[in-house]
């Protein structure tokens, strides 16, 4: 294993001993490589990745030096089923995941036989923490007639007991589908995303009560009088947040459907209700609109949560060169756990498919 060719260190490195995940998550942000560094370290990420057949799937919630790496070498920057669906399809012999761990497990789980990698294996999600497996288990086991659907913020053990795995821009009509079977609903983990396709569908649906520490943040009086001062604005808002504020919405989609939304409405404002990593792509693709992140609480509370996601935060661009050059950080799903998990995310898949939803698998980018 050879020297690190660029050092990582981390902005707050004390912060890492505090028994808050939140807080954990943030000291662990990587530190910003200078100007000076990034030109020869994005060049050497570029080699590393050509060298080991490896391609780079990103969250719009990433650092922007990443969303753009993974689109200048031919790899994705989308929502998780994109991300899913591009990692499965690519023919790279590694993938890896600039995102949330339960991104990595996601890829591997669909492709056992690649190596998938993370620039940190620490980034989670509350979602996921939020959701141990043998808690939920028992929830399972106490209403063993419902169809148990799981959104893909959750560990592989948790998959392996779904029915299905859902993201924010198949679930509603994944749901849809089941009502219509007369199917009964165990919903995990997010309330707000369950109750919001409860309302939208009139499911019958039970639910866990999980929350996005990032959406739960949204503030409805806040949201109100920056609406008054942006009238003609458009309020584009991500399912994860609190029933309040999707009330106030104009647009309610996944990161995807709210981005097609700001490139596609005519108006010139909108405010965005959801991380403000996506403002990135929201800008890129619509240089001459202003983007306005919708307000939270996060200038008076302790932890450092408004609005932007401390565990996305722990991907960088020094960290990933440094997985790549040492093969460390290689995500690891059991195999039993793997061929029950696949199931509920292939159902996912063939159901995309059979409604033609537009995915952004290899080909049809
Ligand atoms: S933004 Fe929220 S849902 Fe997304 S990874 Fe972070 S904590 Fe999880």
């Amino acid at each position: 294993m050879s020297e690190p060719t660029f050092a990582v260190d981390y902005d707050h490195p004390d912060a890492a001993q505090t028994s808050c995940s939140t807080a954990r998550a943030w000291a662990k942000q990587p530190r910003e490589p200078s100007a000076a560094e990034k030109p020869a370290l994005i060049e050497h990420i570029k080699r590393m990745l050509i060298e080991q057949n490896a391609v780079l799937v990103a969250h719009y919630y990433v650092h922007p030096d990443l969303q753009d790496l993974a689109e200048a070498t031919g790899g994705i920057v989308s929502d998780s089923l994109d991300m899913a669906n591009f990692g499965h399809q690519h023919p790279a012999k590694t993938v890896v995941v600039a995102g949330v761990r339960f991104m990595g497990e996601t890829a591997k789980i669909l492709n056992p036989e690649k190596r998938v990698l993370m620039p940190d294996l620490d980034a989670n999600c509350s979602l996921d923490l939020g959701c141990p497996s043998d808690e939920f288990n028992a929830f399972c086991d106490a209403h063993p007639d419902h169809t148990v659907v799981v959104y893909a913020n959750t560990s592989a053990a948790v998959k392996a007991r779904a029915d299905w795995m859902v993201t924010s821009s198949i679930a509603l009509p994944i749901v849809k589908h089941l009502k219509e079977q007369g199917k009964k609903i165990l919903w995990a983990p997010d309330r707000h995303l369950g109750n919001y396709i409860q309302q939208q569908t009139g499911a019958e649906m039970l639910m866990w009560q999980g929350a996005c520490i990032v959406h739960d943040e949204f503030k409805t009086d806040e949201l109100k009088a920056l609406k008054a001062l942006h009238p003609h604005a458009k309020v584009l808002v991500h399912p994860e947040s609190p029933a309040a504020v999707i009330a106030l919405a104009d647009v309610v989609g996944s990161t995807t459907q709210i981005i097609k939304a700001s490139q596609t409405l005519s108006n010139q404002e909108f405010i965005v209700a959801t991380d403000n990593g996506i403002l990135h792509k929201m800008r890129t693709l619509s240089p001459y609109k202003k983007f306005i992140e919708a307000p939270t609480a996060g200038s008076g509370a302790n932890c450092k949560s408004c609005a932007h996601c401390p565990w996305m935060a722990m991907n960088g661009l020094l960290n990933l060169a440094q997985v790549l050059e040492s093969g460390t950080n290689e995500i690891h799903v059991d195999a039993e756990i793997g061929k029950r998990a696949v199931l509920p995310i292939q159902r996912m898949l063939d159901f995309a498919k059979q409604i033609k939803l537009p995915t952004r698998g290899i080909g049809n980018a």
